[in-house]
């Protein structure tokens, strides 16, 4: 049977270290760290989503400030919301929900998010310095996902992690990261020909498709690591893992393993903003 890297597990580890953090900074600082978030439209999904961030915040006593913007917000009307809270010293970190609806620049708005208090790690900003090596918040899913296999002592040096899906806030950075720590890289996405052939050669799987149940069994090999970041209704992942549990050496569960360690990431990384703030 493959090992389970337990995302439930190491995030309520993590979020025990993130209150003890929070209540020496509330004591040093006079204040408690503060997340903003930012849901714009009407997406029950994102709302979901931001809900969940909320009550984590709220677990380990943190300060979060909702911010919900209509449907029909303009880009600059967004833009305007970034900017007073870049300006605003009580907002350690802020996170702007996406999707945003089609109307909005997403990049431009991501963009205009100060890097100090990027914490979701979603600007081309983060993005770039964490590619070259350089200290950025990463992108919350896939820093989840590397903390998770570093915590379960995944070796990942001269090993074939093969990504699928190229999105800006998971697919990419993933890889990125990866290669940062040695792996050999392979990127997939919609337009990559014969998948399942090199799937099959993966020592690593990232799926992050967005399709469910979309990675089959039989593209898997034998003692393969297998990251499913996918989330679906019904809770299922992007990767068929009831066909690998018994192939793969380790795999992440759908509920229960990469969801929960991108919240512990978002709020660990608030936290570090607001450390970084008063030092
Ligand atoms: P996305 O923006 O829709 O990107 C999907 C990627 O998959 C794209 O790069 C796309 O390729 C690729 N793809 C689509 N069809 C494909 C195919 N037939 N063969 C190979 N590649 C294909 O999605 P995302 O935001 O990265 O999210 C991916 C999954 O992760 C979703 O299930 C989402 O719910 C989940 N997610 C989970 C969390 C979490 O906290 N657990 C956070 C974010 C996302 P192209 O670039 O060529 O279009």
């Amino acid at each position: 049977m493959a090992k389970i890297l337990d995302g439930k597990a190491l995030a309520k580890l993590i979020e025990s270290d993130i209150a003890v953090r929070v209540e020496n900074y509330s004591k040093k600082a006079g204040k408690t760290p503060l997340l903003a978030t930012i849901l714009v439209g009407s997406d029950p999904a994102s709302a979901t989503y931001v809900k969940m961030k909320a009550n984590a915040c709220a677990r380990v006593s943190m300060q979060s400030r909702r911010i919900e913007l209509g449907e029909e917000t303009t880009t600059a009307e967004l833009l305007n919301v970034i900017h007073s809270l870049n300006e605003d010293a009580a907002v350690n970190g802020i996170l702007l929900q996406h999707p945003v609806p089609s109307g909005i620049d997403e990049r431009e708005a991501f963009d205009s998010i100060a890097s100090q208090k990027d914490v979701d790690g979603v600007t081309c900003r983060g993005f770039g310095r964490m590619s070259m090596g350089e200290a950025a918040y990463g992108s919350a899913t896939p820093a989840g996902i590397m903390k998770l296999l570093d915590h379960y002592e995944i070796e990942l040096e001269g090993k074939l992690a093969v990504v699928v899906g190229r999105s800006p806030i998971l697919g990419k950075p993933m890889a990125m990261m990866l290669l940062n720590r040695n792996a050999t890289v392979v990127i997939c996405h919609s337009r990559t020909k014969n998948l399942p052939d090199i799937t099959r050669q993966a020592d690593l799987i990232v799926g992050a498709v967005g399709k469910p149940k979309f990675i089959k069994g039989d593209w898997i090999k034998e003692g393969a690591v297998v990251v499913d970041a996918g989330y679906h209704p019904g809770g299922v992942g992007d990767i068929d893992l009831e066909a690998i549990t018994d192939k793969a050496s380790a795999y992440t569960p759908v509920p229960g393993g990469v969801g929960p360690m991108t919240i512990a990431t978002l709020i660990t990384q608030t936290m570090e903003s607001a450390e970084q703030s008063i030092s």
